[in-house]
């Protein structure tokens, strides 16, 4: 396996950063998570836009432009060999002497790991998964934005522990106001009486790319959508509920605490469209030519 670090592909054995890089001793950087299907990476420039926005967000530069970026991405994944894979590309704040000031550090660092998907078992779709509601609330968008995809990930591993302790698989965040806010790694949608509802980016969460292409589907579909203020009570009066990601897709939960829910055909409908999307995606850009994607 190779991985890419800053300038080139390295063994994974000999794939290092350096103890003094900010991201380890900060959690001071961003990254991205892809997926690829059939050589092919969904939504990469929306993916791009969102490393690049969260890059702003800190003022970090990212040392390759969106080109450069996609020649490195794709190099990964060809010299790994992979088609059906998880990307994740890490920018960090880079090497520098031990202190906050982002200026101690002259390059930022760059690393592309890609890896083969693995896919979540498929008992997890037919029968759903559980979630709890987390005690730890999600950070302050005015304190720590969830806009920015952050290395500092805490925050959500607190409540990702949370949900082990009650062997769940994901924990729901409310805001310090009440409201319900996303997963740990995904966005929630729930089904309530003919509308789906899901909580608006003033929620404070990241704004999924899964999220994006799922209510635009769902219009498309004929569903009443809604973004908004959402409580725990809104939820359990719900019909169906559902997380959204780049690796996991539409996932259906059949209990969030106490409650518990019928994998339904809202979830599966949604689902069924988003891997139309995918197939017509890929199909597009294979359209274009071998070279957009790089290789056979
Ligand atoms: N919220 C958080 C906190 C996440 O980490 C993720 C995963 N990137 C998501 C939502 C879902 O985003 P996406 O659909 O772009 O994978």
């Amino acid at each position: 396996m190779y991985v890419y670090v800053n300038s080139g592909l390295v063994r994974k054995e000999d794939a290092r950063v350096s103890v003094f890089d900010h991201g380890f001793l900060y959690g001071d950087g961003i990254y991205e998570t892809m997926r690829v299907y059939e050589g092919v990476v969904f939504m990469i420039d929306e993916h791009f836009a969102r490393l690049q926005r969260s890059a702003d967000l800190i003022k970090l530069a990212i040392v390759k432009d969106a080109n450069q970026l996609k020649a490195a991405l794709y190099e990964t994944l060809a010299a790994n060999s992979l088609k059906g894979a998880y990307v994740r590309i890490t920018v960090s704040r880079g090497y520098g002497p031990i202190g906050l000031d982002p200026d101690l550090c002259k390059e930022a660092t760059l690393v592309i790991i890609a890896e083969d998907m693995k896919d979540y078992p498929k008992s997890y779709y037919e029968k759903g998964i559980q979630v709890i509601i987390a005690r730890t609330k999600r950070n302050l968008s005015e304190a720590l934005n969830p806009q920015i995809k952050s290395l500092n990930f805490l925050n959500n591993i607190l409540a990702k522990m949370e949900a082990k302790e009650k062997d769940a698989y994901e924990s729901l965040m409310l805001n310090v106001l009440g409201h319900i806010t996303e997963g740990t790694i995904s966005n929630v949608f729930f089904y309530r009486d003919g509308v789906l509802c899901t909580p608006s980016t003033a929620c404070g969460i990241l704004d999924g790319i899964t999220r994006q292409v799922i209510l635009t589907l769902a219009v498309r579909e004929g569903f009443t959508v809604k973004e908004g203020k959402f409580t725990v009570e809104d939820i359990a009066a719900a019909q169906e509920v559902f997380l959204t990601n780049t690796t996991m897709e539409v996932m259906p939960v059949n209990r969030v605490d106490e409650i518990r829910y019928d994998v339904g055909e809202v979830a599966r409908t949604l689902r069924k469209a988003y891997r139309n999307e995918v197939r017509a995606y890929v199909a597009a850009i294979k359209g274009r030519g071998p070279s957009l994607w790089g290789y056979e």
